[in-house]
């Protein structure tokens, strides 16, 4: 029955059905994402394999973007499709909703395509009136959970559909501060919310309405269908609220793809001491360890596990409390992984002893974790070698790289309180307590950690911004553990002794007192927080690999990384390369795994003290002997960083663009410098000011660089292509392979790349006649504007081979300045006038185009032109997958990404299969 059904519920689903049922009859499954929504499908997935889910019905997201292209209205067939869908909760659960017997409750939940975690809003306890609440009471015979699932709903419901929220300038929720206020007046102290009593909660509710009126000048709505339509809207509207925009914007979640909506008949964790909510992971998603790892309350429903108010206790405690639900959990848990064959993160209630399940989704995880996830799925034989490859987010694998705490600086360090390792990862910073200010401060470019209480979803600016995050209360699964891992971002929460005062703007942990802009670290390893800036060391795979360490290349994380490499190269068609200037860098990168240099910048070998002075005197020669005595000092740098270069390399190929910049970009501008330079070289600082002067240019980016410069000055080109294969020669007759591929820069016209390879040619039929050799190299250029793109065929004819340079390809394509842009594309972002930036992600639809006309048209003339990207995109992922359709041979970038794009040209390849 379960099979047929599966059949008949496509991905894309019925026309005209919004409303898909889930419990004893599922109309949808797992792979309608898209339709129901992650959690809708999900659950609907969980009914078919027969787990306990409580039944109930989702609203599908062509409802949401229907409400939006029509004045916030639904389609005329909604209302009766989810009368029906009560209907059907009401005939399994043999309650009624509104009834004054035997009442259902339901939940209302968001649920997008992608889970958009704490983002989106909840209601729970829907349902409820004052007379509802009285005939719950009577027939649960238990008035404390009946008055008590009130309080919630009205808080719940008050909150998200009504707006009673914590305005401008206030840091705690008007509902938290009545219940507070209450507590006191009641009981003198801060007692636990189980404590309240039933008059207590009944007094609670009366408040509750009270401050809905004054705030929401409204009543509180009785009828629960009204109730119902309400929270239904409130969803859907949440979808546009701030929180989710900023969420979207930073996860490329695009806004068409709307949200569904489920409602599903309650099942209460707040009956008493035999019932629980909690959120639990198959296996532990900080680090990758395979055990049960989560968190449950006694007596509690859901929400109160991830508003991180009371501190949840470990799952596996639950064995001690109620044994039988424990074995059960532990069934599900292998139910899951081995139905879903990944790692699940699940929230679960159990009610008198019985355990529902209420979602299931694949696990948020660290870089780390899913390192280990995926080397121990794919031992277990759960995955095969190309899903352990894809398992691996490449945006995050740059986590695995960062820095840890150095071990000999934590020992000297003060240990000052003891949290939750949310968030691996050694971060230090200056602390703010609210992220408006810890923005302001990151802006200024200081390091910011965040402290809070707790966080919600209005501080994700402030947490983005920080280098870490701390909080006082809240478990791994709290809203700030959640955000933190998606973000790599290092989190310590639950740190039990850190006291937040916001007025005073001060920290207190044990006695010690810490203002705002006061230096603290955290270990979000291991769980602690450190008084004063701590030191960081690298991690292991970068002690490994780069510095050698055995005891880091012993570690499970560094085998981890290298079998993922091994995959990789197992996979990927694509090479990668690096952006290196120095032996240094080349030696890093290698060591990451790139196979050659995809761009050395050769200007940057001039830009330190001792040797700008050299082109300097080179740019102000007045006659073409004084330049060729500067270019002659020029000479022995370049020949030097080139040899060492080569022998970095090792038999790779090495891109070596010639001198692009502006030249006004090395000369001295203020009249320090000036004056300096003149005494230098024997010249009146006039001769000096009129040179620059002189080359003083409108927009230097379209000025006179680039291929420009050799054009105008061969000789620099001829120095260049000397020192090039002097230093080949040199290394050659060491033993040592050498491949340079020299890179004519901004080439636009064939004539340019033709006048400039005549100079190459000539130099290295020099060079090899005095060396008495024969080397190997080849001239090619960038494509990085518009005209050389769209004439790739005549340059093709005499280019060896392109490299796309999609900095300025950007920056000339779309007519915007790669160095100005920053003023405005913030705003273009927020208004999606382009989703990403482009210059950080390639813009696929139009500057992608000029990669792929200049890809067919050069490759028309020489069917095996070797084409590569060497701009910031090379190291981006979404970039790569495009690289990857359009058939590049290789990808260069900057050497700590290399591993990133290892991974994103493995993926990139298997995702073309
Ligand atoms: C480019 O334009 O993409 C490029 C790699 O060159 P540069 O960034 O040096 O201009
Ligand atoms: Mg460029």
């Amino acid at each position: 029955m379960a099979k047929k059904a599966k059949k008949a519920a496509s991905a894309a689903g019925k026309k005209g059905q919004f409303v898909y049922l889930f419990g004893k009859k599922t109309d949808g499954n797992g792979t309608m994402k898209p339709l129901l929504g992650g959690k809708g499908a999900n659950l609907a997935e969980m009914c078919r394999i027969g787990l306990p889910v409580p039944p109930g019905f989702t609203i599908t997201t062509e409802v949401c973007t229907y409400y939006y292209d029509h004045k916030r209205t639904y389609p005329s067939a909604l209302q009766a499709q989810m009368k029906a869908g009560i209907a059907a909760i009401e005939k399994q659960t043999g309650k009624k909703f509104g009834d004054l017997k035997n009442p259902l409750l339901v939940s209302v939940r968001s649920g997008a395509r992608d889970s958009m975690p704490g983002m989106m809003d909840t209601i729970l306890n829907l349902g409820l009136n004052d007379q509802t609440v009285e005939a719950l009471a009577k027939k649960t015979n238990n008035p404390r959970f009946a008055w008590d699932c009130y309080r919630r709903f009205v808080q719940m419901y008050g909150d998200v559909v009504l707006g009673v929220q914590k305005g401008p300038g206030e840091d705690h929720e008007p509902f938290e501060m009545v219940i507070e206020g209450l507590k006191h007046e009641r009981h003198h102290q801060d007692i636990e919310d189980t404590k309240l009593s039933v008059e207590d909660l009944k007094e609670l509710v009366v408040r509750f309405k009270a401050l809905v009126k004054e705030r929401a000048r409204k009543d509180f709505p009785t009828s629960p269908w009204d109730q119902l339509m309400g929270a239904v809207g409130a969803v859907f509207g949440s979808w546009m609220n701030d929180r989710a925009i900023v969420y979207r914007r930073k996860y490329n979640i695009p806004t068409e793809w709307g949200t569904a909506v489920n409602v599903q008949a309650m099942v209460y964790g707040n009956t008493g001491d035999q019932s629980g909510s909690g959120v639990a992971f198959t296996r532990n998603p900080a680090n990758g360890n395979k055990e049960f790892y989560g968190e449950f309350l006694i007596n509690a429903q859901g929400e109160d596990v991830v508003a991180g108010v009371r501190t949840p206790e470990p799952v596996h405690e639950l064995k001690k409390h109620m044994a039988k639900a424990y074995q059960e959990l532990e069934r599900i848990r292998q139910t899951l992984e081995r139905h879903f064959k990944d790692v699940q993160d699940f929230e679960f209630t159990i009610e008198d002893g019985v355990v529902y399940m209420l979602q299931t989704r694949n696990g948020k995880r660290t870089a780390m974790a899913a390192l280990k996830f995926s080397m121990d799925m794919f031992k277990e034989k759960l995955i095969d070698w190309k899903t352990a490859v894809m398992r691996n987010p490449a945006d995050q694998l740059e986590q695995l790289l960062a820095p840890v705490f150095d071990e000999s600086e934590v020992k000297k360090a003060t240990v000052i309180a003891t949290g939750l390792p949310a968030g691996p990862g050694a971060a230090s910073g200056k602390i703010y307590l609210n992220a408006e200010r810890a923005v302001a401060a990151a802006d200024k470019g200081e390091k910011v950690l965040l402290v809070r209480v707790e966080t919600s979803p209005e501080d994700l600016r402030g947490m983005i911004a920080a280098e870490g995050i701390l909080t006082a209360r809240g478990g791994v699964s709290s809203h700030a553990a959640l955000v933190a891992r998606q973000m790599g971002k290092v989190c310590v929460c639950g740190a039990a002794a850190v006291e937040v005062n916001y007025q005073a703007r001060t920290v207190n942990v044990d006695g010690q007192k810490f203002n705002e802009g006061d230096w603290m670290s955290i270990d979000g390893t291991a769980g602690k927080v450190f008084a004063g800036q701590v030191k960081t060391a690298p991690s292991e795979i970068v002690a490994g690999l780069l510095d050698g360490n055995e005891a880091a290349k012993r570690t499970e994380k560094f085998k981890g990384f290298q079998q993922l490499m091994k995959w990789c190269n197992q996979a990927t068609r694509m090479n990668v390369r690096t952006n290196a200037d120095t032996p240094e860098q080349t030696r890093q990168a290698i060591a990451f795994g790139a196979v050659g240099i995809g761009l050395c910048r050769s200007e940057h070998m001039f830009f330190n003290e001792d040797r700008i002075d050299a082109v300097r005197a080179m740019i102000l020669a007045e006659t073409l002997e004084e330049r060729k005595s500067a270019l002659a000092k020029m000479l022995p740098y370049q020949r030097d960083d080139f040899a060492g270069i080569f022998r970095a390399l090792k038999g790779y190929p090495a891109t070596i663009r010639f001198l692009d910049p502006p030249l006004h970009e090395f000369l001295p501008h203020t009249l320090e410098q000036q004056q300096d330079l003149a005494k230098k070289l024997g010249l009146p600082v006039e001769t000096i000011q009129s040179r620059v002067n002189q080359l003083h240019e409108a927009n230097p980016m379209l000025g006179f660089r680039g291929c420009r410069l050799g054009i105008g000055y061969p000789e620099i080109s001829a120095m260049q292509a000397r020192a090039v294969f002097e230093a080949a020669a040199l290394v050659q007759k060491e033993g040592i392979k050498v491949n340079p591929e020299i890179m004519i820069p901004l080439v636009g016209f064939k004539k340019e790349l033709d006048l400039q390879i005549e100079v190459v040619h000539q130099a290295a039929r020099e060079v090899q006649a005095e060396r008495k050799v024969k080397l190997n190299y080849i001239v090619g250029t960038m494509i990085e504007v518009p005209r050389g793109a769209l004439t790739a065929d005549e340059i093709a004819q005499s280019a060896e081979f392109f490299s796309f340079g999609t900095n300025d390809l950007t920056q000339t394509g779309l007519g915007m300045s790669r160095d100005d842009s920053g003023s405005f594309l913030s705003k273009y972002e927020e208004l999606e006038i382009m989703k990403k930036n482009p210059f950080a992600a390639l813009d696929q639809a139009g500057v992608g185009q000029l990669v792929e006309i200049a890809a067919t048209k050069g490759r028309k003339v020489k069917p095996n032109l070797k084409l590569g990207i060497c701009g910031e995109h090379g190291g981006d992922p979404s970039s790569i997958q495009f690289f990857e359709k359009v058939g590049l041979d290789y990808v260069s970038c900057s050497p700590y990404r290399v591993p990133v794009a290892r991974l994103a040209a493995a993926q990139a390849r298997l995702s073309m299969k």
